[in-house]
């Protein structure tokens, strides 16, 4: 670190700029908005400079720079075009200590003027060291639009309650869950939709309550299908501010290793037939947990709610009156279409997409066959590996044609990512033998004909490869292995 960032308090205190320029009326604007008493050295002014002299709100003495100008000034901002003043500014101010900025030549500054996104009171300063300020003006605009305009209203609710809090809540552990839960909770959002006065009523109320009785909270949150990538920003501040962690199988490590370290970790894996922990002691454990005054990060793969039975468990933390939040995260579906290459609906293919799931229960499977074997429709089959021969069988069945094509995307958008594809006719003969890894999910319709032309997940060299079988694919790279090409074992077997 080559500087050291601080935020200095000028208000009220005299502030010099030498130059009466255009840079320097933007100085000048600058101190005024932040509260200082700015005197201007200058023999002539710009246009801005002479409407804050004009309007009272700048001192100016019509003259050249004068070394007795540093007397009682607290900081200086040189702004001439001539850059022998300049230095003899900057070597004056140097020696008497005084922080000075000479504009555009950091090699002569004391301190730099960073880009600033103003959320008052809130303010985020940007530098890069004087190396580039264009570099530091577009990292600027990023996070101009990154920071809602009303982030500085939550700033102010914050510093309005900040000493109530600190006496409600004397333990700097809970200090710290309540602000969290204010500032990313439905009390930021009424702040955010300007709502102040009801916020503030919630806040009272939510402090109240946190005095009562400290108390946990479960975030139920998706954790997509793989790709750390595909997270949202909120699953990943949950899953950086949870004390526990409860997650399954489907989570891939890729996710798990953006938690926060030291949050406790408990693993609830459910294998295929082999329930690791029964679904209703997973619920009272998040209950259990909350009530310990935890803060709970329940992670799933894909979305919780899309065959996540996330309804069951937040179900089961209402009627024990657990507070809880909701995370979607990307389905397997979506993330499977998107990085294999396979559009769920498409103008000239299909008009819908369809999920349901494809697990046995006795060694079938309870679905409407009739509504899902229509052309013109995407079924999308989760869970559906091992029921792979009897959904072809019933498709074809109910109507479908033999040559439907049909994918089967294995740990999709994972760097273990392969694509399997095939007819209704030719896939459970194509895969027979083949050890295909879980998860997979099993795509149905005409638009698995577009994965060759649009994945983009796969590399040329492999894609090469996939067309012709030259030679197996290597193990845990993403592939694509066709059903025209020569029956082979898959490299990740
Ligand atoms: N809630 C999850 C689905 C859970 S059901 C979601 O929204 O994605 C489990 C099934 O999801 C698996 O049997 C498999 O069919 C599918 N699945 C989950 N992640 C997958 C992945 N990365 N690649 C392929 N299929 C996946």
């Amino acid at each position: 670190m080559d500087l050291l960032p601080i935020f200095m308090n000028v208000r009220h205190r005299p502030c010099l700029i030498v130059g009466g320029g255009e840079v320097a009326a933007r100085k000048a604007a600058l101190l005024l908005e932040a509260g200082a008493k700015v005197r201007l050295v200058s023999p002539a002014l710009a246009r801005g400079v002479r409407e804050l002299v004009d309007g009272g709100q700048v001192e100016w003495l019509e003259r050249r720079f004068e070394p007795t100008d540093l007397q009682d000034v607290s900081l200086v901002i040189a702004a001439t075009a001539d850059e022998a003043i300049n230095r003899q500014i900057s070597e004056l101010a140097q020696a008497r200590n005084l922080p000075v900025n000479v504009v555009d030549n950091p090699a002569l500054c004391s301190f730099t003027v960073p880009s600033i996104v103003d959320r008052s009171p809130i303010q985020i300063a940007v530098s890069t060291g004087g190396s580039s300020p264009v570099l530091a003006r577009l990292l600027r605009a990023r996070l101009e639009a990154a920071i809602p305009s009303s982030y500085g209203h939550l700033g102010a609710l914050a510093e309005r309650f900040r000493e109530a809090v600190k006496g409600a809540l004397p333990d700097v552990g809970s200090r710290r869950r309540f602000w969290e839960r204010v500032l990313t909770g439905p009390i930021a959002e009424l702040v955010f939709s300007g709502k102040q006065e009801q916020a503030e009523g919630e806040l009272a109320v939510e402090l109240e309550r946190a005095e009562r009785q400290p108390e946990g909270e479960v975030y139920l949150v998706g954790g997509g299908p793989g790709d750390p990538d595909l997270l949202t920003f909120r699953a990943l501040r949950l899953m950086q501010q949870a004390d526990v962690l409860v997650y399954d199988r489907l989570v891939s490590e890729e996710v798990l290793a953006l938690a926060r370290r030291d949050a406790e970790r408990i693993y609830v894996g459910k294998e295929r037939d082999n329930h690791a922990v029964p679904q209703d002691q997973i619920n009272q454990l998040l209950v259990d947990l909350a009530k310990q005054g935890k803060r709970v990060c329940r992670l799933k793969g894909g979305d919780p709610f899309v065959f996540g039975r996330g309804g069951e468990e937040i179900e089961t933390l209402t009627a024990n009156g657990v507070h809880f939040q909701v995370v979607p995260g990307i389905t397997a579906a979506l993330g499977s279409a998107a990085y294999a290459g396979i559009p769920l609906t498409h103008r000239d293919y299909s008009q819908a997409a369809v999920f349901v799931t494809g697990h046995l229960k006795d060694g079938s499977m309870d679905l409407n066959w009739s509504s899902l074997a229509h052309p013109n429709q995407t079924v999308v089959f989760y869970m559906g590996l091992k029921g792979l021969p009897v959904i072809c069988e019933q498709l074809v069945e109910h109507g479908l044609a033999g040559s439907t094509p049909i994918a089967l995307v294995q740990q999709a958008t994972t760097p273990r990512q392969r694509v399997f594809t095939g007819t209704l006719a030719t896939m459970p003969e194509l895969i027979a033998g083949k050890r295909i890894r879980p998860p997979t999910l099993i795509i149905v319709g005409d638009v698995v004909r577009l994965h060759d032309k649009l994945a983009w997940f796969t590399s040329p060299e492999e894609r090469r490869l996939g067309e012709v079988g030259s030679g197996a694919a290597v193990d845990g790279e993403p592939h694509t292995e066709a059903a025209s090409a020569p029956v082979r074992v898959a490299g990740g077997g």
